[in-house]
């Protein structure tokens, strides 16, 4: 099996019916890149920078970043790199950072919220992230977006900084693409408000799934409810994807799910465009979609959709897709 693996490095991810998809990895440093090459990735689908500042003793500064965010576009040679602003916050702190003392820091000051009002700290972030632009095919992604008002805000912040460096000479590429971790359930709702504003999503489930069921991902005493396979979760991500190919958006996805051996079946059937995940999942995953058709997994998700429970849904699959 190992072998049949490694024989797809180089092959794109075709489903058995001729349908294209992308087989993406996360990293969370410059130094995963070697995983990404040696396992045929074809994208970065989701770099979280929080890394560069938790591994830090301060904030790290403007050249700092640009170097970590040049070696990974520039070691990607044109393939597509989406990288994250910094999700600091719920379970990530920084020593140097204190965050306000808060009974529920998953529901609190996090992420993109931390951004908006640090606006040095996203600034000198965006900075960064626009002068390396030119070494790749950079997307940029905003974490934890609940309103349309707060990727609007985020947005013209980039756009201020992308004019302020054109205005020094600083050369930037054009074809910059923003998007939005989809992860709260209220912006998944209104995905097709979103859609229109967005250049690409990227479907959080780790997040998604623990504020839908209000289940912590960590929390031992409430795991019978971290349930991915839920039909509500299944709802929620099919509104996504259909939300965004309305609008002929690019919608990824880089939570766990994305390289879940149920899930991906039903996630292909539902017209998923990218798959990221650990690097090390991508070749047994673009194997498993290469054998399976797209056509026939509509169907699976349509009766997914349509069950009750997370276990009725892993059945499912299990007897459709692995015990053929
Ligand atoms: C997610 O929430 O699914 C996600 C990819 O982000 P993180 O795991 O970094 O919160
Ligand atoms: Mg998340």
């Amino acid at each position: 099996q190992k072998a049949e693996w490694a024989a797809l490095k180089n092959e794109k991810t075709v489903s058995a019916d001729g349908k294209e998809f992308m087989t993406g990895a996360n990293i969370g440093t410059p130094k995963d890149l070697d995983g990404v090459l040696a396992n045929g990735s074809e994208g970065i689908g989701l770099y979280r920078t929080e890394f560069l500042y938790m591994d830090s003793q301060e904030l790290p500064t403007e050249d700092d970043q640009f170097e970590a965010y040049k070696t990974v576009l520039a070691g990607m040679d044109g393939k597509p790199v989406t990288i994250r602003t910094m999700d600091i916050g719920g379970d990530k702190y920084l020593p140097y950072m204190p965050l306000p003392e808060e009974e529920n820091p998953f529901m609190g000051y996090r992420a993109i919220r931390i951004s908006l009002d640090k606006q040095d700290i996203f600034r000198t972030q965006l900075r960064a992230l626009l002068r390396a632009s030119v070494y790749g095919n950079l997307w940029i992604m905003f974490p934890m977006i609940a309103t349309l008002g707060e990727f609007r805000q985020a947005r013209s912040i980039f756009n201020e900084e992308k004019e302020k460096l054109i205005a020094d000479g600083v050369a930037v590429a054009d074809d910059i693409k923003l998007g939005i971790m989809i992860e709260i359930p209220a912006a998944a709702m209104l995905a097709d408000k979103f859609a229109q504003e967005v250049d690409f999503f990227s479907i959080g489930t780790n997040d998604l799934i623990a504020y839908t069921m209000a289940a912590d991902r960590g929390n031992e005493h409430v795991a019978y409810l971290y349930q991915p396979y839920n039909p509500s979760i299944m709802r929620l991500i099919k509104n996504v994807i259909d939300a965004a190919h309305k609008y002929n958006k690019f919608v990824a996805m880089c939570g766990e799910m994305a390289g879940d051996q149920i899930a991906v079946p039903i996630l292909m059937g539902l017209g998923l465009d990218e798959f990221s995940m650990s690097a090390t999942s991508v070749l047994q995953t673009r194997s498993l979609m290469k054998r399976l058709s797209t056509a026939e997994m509509a169907v699976l998700a349509e009766k997914a959709l349509d069950m009750e429970t997370n276990d009725e849904v892993k059945a499912l699959v299990e007897a459709e897709v692995y015990d053929k």
